[in-house]
């Protein structure tokens, strides 16, 4: 008898949380499935901020949005979006209901760690040509060597002339890698730390090796290519001066697994947030009470600072005139805003399970992730979401069948790290951190389960609908 009770109590009173594929009927986890081929084509147009912001306007347009002029008037069910120089983008509908009630706005980002080039990156060494380049965001630099490479970004010329770069990624074109020492030279490399194995400046990308044809001269390995791209892009040194270019992972994004349950693209750490947040809102097809917003920004991998990173005023600009516009006062609208902040977190890896704590890790296959806070030590750099808003989201999730975990960035003392969601708390909004679980995030190939990034799709669609 008392086996049954403690059975039946246990039913009752434990935790319920399991594997996401248990509790879904395959109908479902085949509309997970389909729903990711929409997101792999996204990772594949969309590898750097500024065509993650161009596939969103396409996407966008094809819905019904325009781009948006102040000076116009706005009714509800108004589809609009604004572009911040062309690296950030903030898209809405505009709602039925009082305004001064708030907006639901759902924010993830679009740059991913990447190599940059320097200002000044063509150089040839020993008659070998290179670009010498400038890491951004958090990056393992030894992940970035002998992996192929597209280049992928603008030139601005002297005539002011934009002139945009794509090459490595279609099978005809060439690619670019940097280069590391074989392992039977490399025993002083081995003793370097993990960290140190490959240092930043060694992080230079080969990009020639044939001279132009002249005996008397010097660098013709370096002119032969600079003769090359000025041919094709009609530019001279001096023009990567004012060019933003990034060498990002030339591989596609693939399905991982014998079950293809897996996704392992380049950049998934945040599109896979960016995608399902824009999906949720081009899919929203009632006009919504509250005003909508989904907010895509860069930035987010360097701390968020800059004119197209969140901790600048443009989202708060937006929602004052948004406001002002739609007849509300300002400070009212957003102080009774809501916010999820869409980003990715942790999944628990099996062969590194000492930098986890397990109770408290989001998992694979276990539904979206919301975390309370980040940050790291005691709490530092987080908004740390207040239980009455986790209970809210936690309440909204569950009463419409979104499948979702909680889990936190890594054991206590051992690191951490922090998203958009400080800079949104800040404008006093309530926000709380809701994104897909990743594994080897940051590396040029991360890995997500197709479950959860539908389940990611699934809580932002209903935030806005609800
Ligand atoms: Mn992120
Ligand atoms: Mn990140």
């Amino acid at each position: 008898m008392s086996e049954s009770k403690a059975k039946d109590l246990k039913k009752e009173l434990f935790s319920k949380k399991k594997n996401a594929g248990l509790i879904m009927s395959e109908s479902e986890i085949k509309k997970a499935d389909d729903f990711c081929k929409g997101y792999m084509r996204f990772l594949d147009a969309a590898k750097t901020e500024r065509e993650a912001v161009r596939e969103s306007v396409r996407l966008l347009e094809e819905n019904g949005f325009v781009e948006y002029d102040f000076k116009n008037a706005l009714k509800p069910g108004d589809k609009i979006y604004i572009n911040n120089r062309g690296k950030a983008i903030i898209a809405a509908i505009i709602g039925s209901g009082n305004v001064t009630e708030g907006f639901r706005i759902n924010a993830a980002h679009i740059d991913s760690p990447r190599l940059d080039l320097k200002q000044n990156p063509v150089y040839e060494d020993n008659e070998i040509g290179f670009f010498k380049t400038h890491y951004y965001g958090g990056i393992k630099k030894y992940q970035w060597t002998t992996i192929p490479l597209a280049l992928h970004g603008v030139i601005i010329n002297s005539k002011n002339e934009k002139i945009v770069v794509n090459i490595g990624e279609s099978e005809d074109d060439p690619v670019f890698c940097v280069c590391d020492l074989l392992p039977h030279l490399a025993t002083q490399q081995m003793k370097r730390t993990l960290s140190e194995g490959v240092k930043g400046e060694e992080l230079n990308i080969l990009i020639g090796s044939r001279p132009f044809k002249d005996d008397e001269e010097s660098e013709m390995v370096k002119l032969n290519i600079i003769d090359i791209l000025n041919k094709k892009y009609g530019i001279v040194e001096d023009d990567f001066i004012s060019a933003e270019l990034e060498a990002v992972p030339a591989f596609k994004a693939r399905d991982i697994g014998f079950d293809r349950s897996m996704i392992g693209s380049y950049g998934q750490d945040d599109r896979v947030c960016a995608y399902t947040a824009l999906k949720a809102l081009l899919d929203c097809d009632c006009i919504p009470n509250k005003t909508v917003i989904t907010v895509l920004t860069d930035k987010e991998e360097t701390g968020s600072d800059g004119n197209t990173g969140l901790n600048s005023s443009y989202l708060k600009y937006f929602i004052y005139d948004l406001a002002e516009k739609l007849s509300g006062n300002a400070r009212q609208v957003i102080s009774s805003s809501e916010c999820l902040s869409a980003d990715v977190n942790a999944a628990f890896d099996p062969t590194f399970p000492d930098v986890l704590e397990i109770r408290n890790a989001s998992k694979i296959n276990y539904g979206v992730c919301v975390t309370k806070f980040t940050g790291s030590r005691g709490k530092s750099g987080t908004s740390d979401a207040s239980a009455e808003f986790v209970a809210r989201i936690r309440n909204l999730l569950d009463s419409k069948d979104v499948i979702w975990q909680t889990g936190e960035l890594g054991k206590v003392d051992l690191g951490g790290g922090g998203t958009v969601a400080q800079y949104i708390a800040n404008l006093n909004i309530d926000v709380i951190d809701v994104g897909v679980p990743v594994l080897s995030m940051h590396a040029p190939f991360e890995v997500t389960s197709k479950i959860d990034t539908y389940m990611a799709y699934k809580a932002f669609k209903v935030f806005i609908e609800d």
